[in-house]
């Protein structure tokens, strides 16, 4: 309590301490400053009108202080006038008390305000440890994927070397079986791939290998790569005339374009799924749109599918694997490069992804650690 008439200490320090509080008094600003900083209280009584220091100047130097910042401060005043209650809120006081007081509004404020208080702490409290639980989850997810990479790489590997030994003559049966088995263990590859690099990507871990990249060249080549998970679908690209070059690491815009193209695919009917891939140059940046003809996105869930684990409702096609990572890692991965990334289309109308990447790379040719 912060008042420089020490009867009125007195008078509310004696009630409150009958309620059961621990009351400390001061007579002057710089006193309260001292015992606040000796031994920060839960919560300040302060008058307004003091010589010397004012309850305004007061507050304003505990709000300048981290350790007693957040200490609800209640002001209270014989000063009725609108503008000064404006004023104390505005300083940061939480609540204003009119001098003379019934003793029983002071208490149910300052009771009030301690809860506040105190909720607002164990809110702090729970935020923290959420955020530690939610870093170990990431650390053990992180650790497990990681592991599960090298058993792939080998798996793969081996279904490579089955399919090259032309010694081994293969059933049109075992060579259908070992095709799907490779897609299956590709497409793990990719969500472990996918996990790893967006938690490097999400702690600035990820160097770039900027080179000059031939986005048409990457474009080509990403929808050729797909032509056997086509089933029906087309997708149309007409490279342009001038090659458009821009400076980027070229496997991770080719992975961006990747998880785009496999999203159009993934998304659109069989047979009718209709994919059209264009390239813009634009000033200093270059532009690469997917548009395809499948439900679109509903404008309230665009943000939503760019975050971690975003999906739009739940996917009953059980036949295609889905993370919810794909989108965060192109994402992190264009802005990585200086560049954006977004999506246009009515829902129903087909969806339109696009990304820009600036022609001569980030702004910035280093970031802190080195790509695996
Ligand atoms: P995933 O496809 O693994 O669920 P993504 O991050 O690639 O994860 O996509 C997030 C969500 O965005 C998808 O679950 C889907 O709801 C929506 N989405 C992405 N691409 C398209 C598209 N081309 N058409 C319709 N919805 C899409």
């Amino acid at each position: 309590m912060v008042d420089d008439t020490p009867a009125n200490l007195e008078l509310l320090s004696v009630m409150l301490k009958g309620r059961g509080y621990r009351v400390r008094a001061a007579v002057s600003g710089r006193l309260a400053l001292q015992a606040a900083r000796n031994d920060p209280p839960d919560l300040i009584l302060l008058d307004i009108s003091m010589p010397e220091m004012d309850g305004y100047e007061v507050c304003a130097k505990l709000k300048s202080e981290e350790r007693l910042k957040d200490i609800p401060i209640i002001f209270l005043s014989a000063l009725t006038e609108t503008m000064d209650k404006v004023k104390a809120f505005g300083a940061g006081g939480v609540d204003y008390i009119i001098k003379p007081f019934q003793f029983e509004e002071v208490e149910a404020r300052v009771a009030a305000h301690l809860e506040l208080r105190r909720q607002k702490v164990l809110l702090q409290e729970n935020y923290i440890r959420l955020r530690e639980l939610e870093k170990k989850r990431d650390d053990l997810v992180h650790m497990i994927v990681h592991d599960l990479r090298t058993p792939l790489t080998v798996i793969a590997g081996y279904n490579t070397l089955i399919t090259e030994d032309r010694k081994n003559v293969l059933s049109g049966e075992s060579a259908a079986y070992i095709s799907e088995n490779m897609k299956a263990v590709q497409q793990m590859i990719q969500i472990v791939s996918d996990v790893l690099d967006t938690s490097k990507m999400e702690e600035g871990q990820m160097t770039l290998k900027l080179e000059n990249c031939d986005l048409g060249g990457l474009l080509e080549e990403s929808a050729s790569g797909m032509e056997s998970l086509l089933e029906g679908r087309k997708i149309r690209f007409t490279p342009p005339v001038n090659p458009a070059f821009v400076r980027a690491d070229k496997e991770l815009v080719f992975r961006v374009i990747q998880n785009l193209l496999g999203n159009a695919l993934k998304y659109t009917p069989d047979n009718s799924g209709l994919i059209q891939v264009k390239l813009q140059p634009a000033g200093g940046r270059v532009r690469v749109i997917v548009s395809d003809n499948g439900p679109g996105i509903a404008p309230e869930h665009r943000a939503r599918i760019f975050e971690k684990f975003g999906q739009v409702g739940i996917r009953t096609d059980q036949k295609r694997y889905s993370t919810g990572l794909g989108l965060t890692f192109c994402k992190l991965a264009v802005e990585a490069h200086g560049g954006s990334i977004g999506v246009e289309g009515e829902a129903g109308q087909g969806s339109s992804f696009w990304f820009d990447l600036p022609v001569n790379g980030p702004a910035r040719d280093a970031a802190p650690a080195a790509k695996e």
